[in-house]
């Protein structure tokens, strides 16, 4: 067994915890970090970017999106559910976090959104190298905080999952690993510890215990290697207090991830179930998790949008209505073919047929129940009135070309929430008072949601994640300071 001393022991290196060290050593602390994976980064090599309001570089785009205007959206999509005193901390520090980030280095692209009718909050990193931002763009900012936090001293050991924590009365002093190449044991003494393991969504067994979902038959969530939930069992293991737990829903397709998919995710669809019904106000569809609630009441956790081969000869002329905030390009530019090659390699999850009928049987849909959904939804639209839904008349395109579909399935980037903490970061137990010494951070705390993501703001998990481990370091060293 090797002891180690640090003032801090940081449990992960996801850019929660990775934020968190270098705000430590920014503050004087000796730090020393514990890593499971070979890399750091965590769950966010895989993503753009993270949220933030009032930064320079929303200055500088003249975006005038105000502290006070997220604040009240977010309480009000929550309906005053969350903590106001902690999402106030977060939002309130977001804007100087991404200035905080580019001084380090990170560069970003600017700042976007993720579907029209969203906030430009997004702060999208350049990828390492350059070129255009696109999925893992924002490893680049995982790096340049781990060589930040390299530089100012320190300590990571990679490949050193933390097995429990060291709780001492009723402080927590340290933290238990062993390291997965040596068989090591190592105990971490330290004056205080920050857990930020990034929830369980690589535990399909904690995701059928906490939310109810079978994983590969009801969800199809992203299963970053690594994050299954030992962070939360460990808190829970000395006393913190169980904390509201959901999956951060998405919309997502068995086919990967291709532009071509963008084409189907357009107001002007017209979305079905496996019972042939219309399911929703097809404008909705931009935001991912409010579609995926809509999937997730479906008895087969699946929906079905349909266009025509006349929709996408008009998108090729004047471009989509909902551009993709991940792909760039036009899905409709070769569609037909690009439609082809998916049919044949997934043939139970993109389909084309010549009448309703035919598309019908291929999905599984009873075809006179289609048949009727759409000769209802093609009047409605030559009306110019959409009384089921109330879809704006602009979308209302009847379609009766050649008919293309696919199926979408309920995904989820990984789950939120599972330790309760204050606005000081700290963990709390039962009775609401907080265990001395110990602090968590990002996806394990991540509650300011609610039960669905909030995409209208984008970036806000990266940005929680980042912006609660800076907090989480912040409140930490005044504790250790006051220790003294
Ligand atoms: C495909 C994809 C794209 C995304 N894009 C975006 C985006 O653009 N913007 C956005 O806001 N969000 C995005 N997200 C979500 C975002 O990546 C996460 O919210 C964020 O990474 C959470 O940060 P975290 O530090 O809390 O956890 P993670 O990033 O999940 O990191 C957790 C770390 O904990 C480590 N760990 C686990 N157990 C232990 C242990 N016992 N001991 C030590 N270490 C341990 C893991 O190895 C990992 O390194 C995306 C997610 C996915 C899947």
């Amino acid at each position: 067994m090797k002891t180690l001393t640090a003032d801090i022991c940081i449990v992960a290196a996801g850019p929660s915890g990775l934020a968190a060290a270098v705000t430590a050593a920014e503050n004087g602390l000796s730090a020393i970090v514990l890593e499971k994976n070979s890399m750091v980064g965590g769950t966010a090599n895989m993503g753009m970017g993270p949220f933030g309001v009032g930064s320079r570089i929303q200055k500088n785009s003249m975006i005038t999106l105000t502290k006070e205007e997220v604040f009240h959206q977010m309480m009000e999509y929550t309906h005053w559910r969350i903590d106001p005193r902690k999402l106030r901390e977060y939002i309130w520090k977001s804007g100087s976090t991404i200035d905080w980030l580019e001084d380090m280095g990170v560069q970003f692209a600017g700042v976007a959104k993720y579907f029209p009718s969203a906030a430009p909050t997004w702060h999208v990193v350049i990828p390492e190298g350059g070129g255009k931002p696109g999925p893992r763009a924002a490893g680049a900012m995982n790096k340049v905080l781990y060589e930040n936090a390299l530089e100012l001293g320190v300590q990571f050991l990679l490949n050193t999952p933390a097995t429990s924590l060291i709780k001492e009365g009723d402080r927590v002093v340290g933290a238990r690993a062993r390291s997965t190449e040596t068989g090591e044991e190592i105990e971490v003494r330290s004056k205080a510890v920050i857990v930020a393991t990034g929830g369980f969504g690589d535990n399909p067994e904690m995701i059928r215990q906490e939310c109810g979902y079978e994983w590969g038959k009801d969800i199809f969530n992203v299963r970053s290697p690594g994050v299954t939930g030992d962070g939360i069992r460990m808190v829970w293991e000395v006393g913190g207090a169980h904390g509201e737990t959901h999956m951060e829903k998405i919309i997502w397709s068995e086919i990967p991830n291709c532009l071509l998919l963008d084409g189907f995710r357009q107001p002007t669809a017209l979305v079905v179930n496996i019972e042939g019904e219309r399911v929703m106000d097809e404008t909705m569809i931009e935001n991912a998790s409010v579609t995926a609630n809509i999937i997730d009441r479906q008895i087969n956790k699946r929906i079905y949008p349909i266009v025509d081969n006349r929709l996408m000869r008009y998108y090729r002329r004047h471009g989509v209505d909902y551009p993709g905030g991940v792909h760039s390009g036009n899905p409709a530019d070769d569609f037909e073919e690009g439609m082809a090659d998916l049919i044949e390699q997934y043939p139970d999850f993109a389909f084309c047929a010549d009448t309703v009928e035919e598309l019908a049987e291929k999905i599984g849909i009873d075809p006179a129940a289609l048949a009727d959904t759409l000769e209802q939804y093609n009047a409605a639209c030559d009306a110019h009135v959409d009384d089921q839904f109330c879809k704006s008349h602009h979308y209302l395109r009847p379609l009766r070309g050649k008919l293309y579909a696919v199926a979408l399935c309920l995904g989820a980037y990984g789950s939120l929430g599972g330790i309760q903490v204050n606005y000081k970061f700290q963990v709390l137990k039962e009775d609401k008072k907080p265990i001395p010494g110990l602090y968590a951070s990002g996806s394990d705390t991540c509650d300011i949601y609610g039960d669905t993501y909030l995409f209208p703001l984008p970036g806000n998990t990266m940005g929680y994640a980042v912006n609660s481990g800076r907090l989480a370091a912040e409140r930490a060293a005044d504790y250790i300071a006051s220790l003294h």
